[in-house]
């Protein structure tokens, strides 16, 4: 088995404002565990609860697993939380937690690897407030954790700009921390140890006083972990040292093929140098690495799952279509009237004259009216069909018909309008 080496290296100092350091860090290289806590809270309780939560993890996190460190972590919280409350001038107190730690992964459930003895490691970042965790990798610093903290919220939802937060009165704020609450909430960040990579741990003293463009240049520049760490320190004293600065590095000495098998994991990075070495390697061992296996099965299951999503998608879309289409028709189909006959009697029709495709017209009321009653001129349109919008204006079509039954004969009705307009028309031809 290969396994990943690691090589750290970590710096801390008061500022140039506070009297006291209330940030802690610990490197335990053995157990492959990088922590930086961030104490805060009045006379000493700071400097208390960043103490506890580093000793309370250093004791506490034997699994190399991430529920162990996340169990590690609420452990930490509770002993802080009843040393807080044990303690009147400890009261309040709590502290921020970033830690970085190594691990095997976790055991795939689906998959055929169980027995076998080689499991791929990876690096898991944990973190509880505005402590931060970045990677500095071909050049290029990310952040990988993201702050709790009132300004963070604020630069999330939009707003405040970044640029704002860096002098937000507020910044300081945290909306997570250890040893307040009952209960923790840890974000978890996993991350592929590849050759090179850099891992930097640090409180806010660091980034609020030296830009993220000065960190990298400062990670490009040094090489030594130990070296590294003190020159961010110093520059954060030269930037103003108005907080406490710890910094801690992890540098990936040795990824142990972690890096092959993550450019075949992720084909749209050129995989040409990688996989050439990958089939190079197949072809000593007579078979894939474990790794290559474990990256081949991930993208087909993806790809598998992309797949799925992408033909469940079509086929809600096609459904919405169709069920729109006839939507549209059973309303057109049904939502207006017409007058017509059925038999000798003359009805109110719901739906279209003839139909609509599917849709037959139904007897919505029958009028009492015999076709031999009707007026001549109105027979050949009432045999067709009268349309009307809606029931009321066939009724009222209707009591028209009626009407002019009643004042015998005439021309019939020759509108479909109200039966004042009619009349109106009709009335006075006749009369004269
Ligand atoms: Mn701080």
């Amino acid at each position: 088995m290969t396994g990943v080496l690691l090589r750290s290296g970590a710096a801390t100092d008061v500022g140039r404002l506070r009297t006291i350091n209330q940030d802690r860090f610990v490197l335990l290289p053995d157990r492959d565990l990088f922590i930086v806590a961030d104490g805060m809270g009045g006379h000493q309780g700071g400097e208390v609860a960043s103490q506890l939560a580093v000793e309370t993890l250093r004791v506490a996190y034997q699994d190399a697993t991430a529920d162990a460190l996340t169990e590690a972590i609420a452990a930490a919280n509770d002993r802080i939380r009843n040393e807080g409350d044990a303690d009147p001038d400890l009261r309040g107190m709590g502290t921020t937690v970033v830690a970085l730690a190594l691990m095997p992964e976790e055991p795939d459930p689906d998959g055929p690897f169980d027995d076998d003895a080689e499991a791929p490691q990876h690096l898991l970042i944990a973190n509880v407030g505005d402590s931060r965790g970045y990677l500095f990798r071909d050049g290029s610093l990310t952040q990988l954790t993201e702050d709790h903290s009132v300004v963070a919220d604020l630069v999330r939802e939009g707003s405040i700009s970044p640029e704002e937060a860096e002098v937000h009165p507020q910044r300081n704020i945290v909306t997570r921390v250890l040893g307040v609450y009952e209960t923790v909430e840890v974000d978890l960040w996993p991350v592929d140890p590849i050759g090179n990579d850099r891992y930097l741990l640090c409180s806010d003293g660091l980034f609020n006083e030296v830009g993220a463009d000065q960190i990298g240049s400062v990670l490009r520049r040094l090489g030594d972990p130990n070296e590294a760490a003190s020159e961010l320190v110093r520059l954060a004293n030269e930037g103003g040292g108005r907080d406490n600065i710890t910094v801690v590095i992890v540098d990936v000495v040795d990824d142990g093929d972690v890096a092959e098998a993550a450019s075949t994991a992720l084909p749209t990075v050129d995989p040409g140098e990688s996989l050439s070495e990958d089939a190079l390697d197949s072809a000593r061992t007579g078979r894939p690495s474990l790794r290559q296996r474990r990256a081949e099965k991930r993208a087909r299951r993806s790809q598998r799952t992309q797949l799925t999503w992408r033909a469940l998608l079509f086929s809600v879309l096609v459904l919405a279509v169709i069920g729109g289409a006839v939507a549209t028709i059973q309303w057109y189909g049904t939502s207006t009237y017409f007058v017509g006959f059925e038999g000798d009697e003359v009805v109110i029709f719901k739906g279209r004259p003839g139909g609509l495709l599917w849709i037959d017209p139904t007897v919505k009321e029958p009028t009492g009216i015999d076709r031999a009653d009707v007026p001549a001129p109105a027979l050949p349109r009432i045999k067709a069909g009268v349309e009307q919008s809606s029931l009321a204006k066939a009724k009222r079509f209707v009591a028209n018909l009626e009407d002019q039954i009643d004042e015998g004969g005439g021309t019939g009705p020759t509108t479909s309008t109200t039966r004042s307009t009619t009349t109106a028309d009709t009335t006075p031809t006749q009369a004269n």
